[in-house]
């Protein structure tokens, strides 16, 4: 299958972050085949996609989410971590049926794709429900089985959630035409026991598995972390050689300056969620710091019940705005550096250096923006109004690995009415 977005202004993401007037983008199978130039005979067959009045860009890459937990939206709001964490959220997912998760990922990933998402780094429980959804939809995603357990071992080979991490991933990783990559994920360091985070770590390696952990997300986290184990978090983590693996440490609110350095050591990648982090009060991440590091950082939207929404321009903005007011420095992450940590900030955190940019050889993951609207004019500055003033809801088609998957409020694979009716009746049995 062949497309030509004709005369598309062009944000493409790369190192210069070059914006391009009026260029013709050729996507042949899942593929940027060829931008600017094209011969005509390159475009025959293939079906033509008018850009006018429209940005293209890179589909956006959220970097930390979890997404059935769309099922909790504005369910449990207005408290802080512990409590909505312990008291509300947990409880309520003991309910939840792998049926359950796979509708509540199919209205995530719909909400998703029409906010501009086209890739998702998730951990979460009922993996093989949420794998079939991306599978379904045609959606990218990195997911893994969140894990849980303070027991201190030493065997966890009978570990239940282990194995099933270890399954899901032998049955998964690369599935969908490439589309879904599997990671292992010990979920925090106050829900998993020393011994267990080393067990996973030591799994994961074996299976050549990266790691997705949350990590000093909180106050309470740090200094329980400095009273238990007489060290940061994330030095904690270090010790146990979790950084020795490829991993995405969400939040890291909390971390200090010798913190930056040992996971700017090990190459650690940061997923900032300013939009969740705000939430729950957890804080505001030193996310400048970090950049100034050359830590690479993505950004997240957390799961829909700290948001409450996946809409990833809203956590753009957020990040392009609350460190300047936190800092009183107008100068901190500017809009360019914003759009990178939701585009190709992701790819490199994925290990997937064909993501995330609009360059030739790279996977056709594009999104379109409508900006004939009145919020978004008159358009000086193209990477600004992504930033500041572009709405998720501005977002008129979706491409993941070159289908079209959104467009113009419909969607291609997703049958949406069923989806909706499934979430009803599933809210109705639980709450
Ligand atoms: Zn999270």
């Amino acid at each position: 299958m062949k497309y030509l977005f004709k005369n598309a202004l062009t944000v493409t993401m790369d190192q210069e972050m070059k914006v391009l007037k009026n260029i013709d983008v050729l996507v042949e199978n899942d593929r940027i085949k060829a931008l600017g130039s094209i011969k005509p005979e390159e475009c025959e067959n293939a079906v033509e996609i008018d850009c006018t009045k429209k940005i293209l860009m890179p589909g956006l890459i959220n970097g930390h989410t979890h997404v059935p937990m769309t099922l909790l939206r504005n369910y449990a709001d207005d408290m802080n971590l512990q409590t909505w964490l312990f008291d509300y959220i947990f409880p309520a997912e003991d309910k939840l049926t792998g049926e359950d998760v796979y509708w509540g990922t199919m209205l995530g990933i719909m909400e998703m794709l029409a906010t501009g998402t086209t890739c998702f780094i998730d951990m979460y429980f009922y993996m093989d429900h949420m794998a079939k959804a991306v599978e379904d939809s045609g959606i990218r995603a990195q997911l893994s089985r969140g894990m849980t357990s303070n027991e201190k071992g030493p065997d966890f080979s009978q570990n239940k959630s282990l194995n099933e991490c270890i399954d899901f991933y032998l049955k998964w990783n690369g599935a969908a035409d490439g589309r879904i990559m599997g990671a292992f994920a010990p979920h925090a360091i106050y829900t998993c026991s020393p011994e267990y985070i080393r067990a996973i770590r030591d799994a994961a390696e074996k299976y050549g598995a990266p790691i997705h952990i949350h990590l000093d997300e909180t106050r309470v986290e740090h200094q329980d972390s400095l009273k238990n184990f007489g060290k940061t978090p994330a030095k904690h983590l270090y010790d146990l050689g979790v950084f020795d693996l490829k991993t995405i440490a969400a939040h890291c609110v909390w971390i200090d300056d010798e913190d930056i350095e040992l996971l700017k050591e090990k190459d650690v990648t940061i997923a900032h969620n300013p939009g969740s982090n705000l939430k729950l009060a957890s804080g505001i991440a030193p996310i400048p710091k970090v950049m100034d590091s050359g830590i690479n950082i993505i950004l997240g939207t957390d799961g829909a019940s700290s948001n409450n929404n996946l809409d990833m321009f809203e956590e753009i903005n957020l990040a392009s705005l609350i460190h300047k007011g936190a800092n009183l420095d107008p100068l901190l992450i500017n809009a360019g550096e914003a759009l990178k940590m939701a585009t190709v900030n992701g790819g490199k955190a994925l290990g997937r250096e064909d993501l995330g940019v609009i360059k030739e050889g790279f996977k056709a993951d594009l999104i379109l923006i409508d900006v004939d609207k009145v919020h978004s004019k008159p358009l000086h500055n193209p990477v600004s109004a992504l930033a500041y003033s572009i709405k998720g809801s501005d977002v008129c088609l979706a491409m993941v690995d070159g289908r079209i998957l959104y467009e113009n409020g419909e969607f291609k694979t997703i049958d949406k009415e069923k989806v909706l009716y499934n979430i009803e009746k599933i809210c109705d049995r639980i709450f």
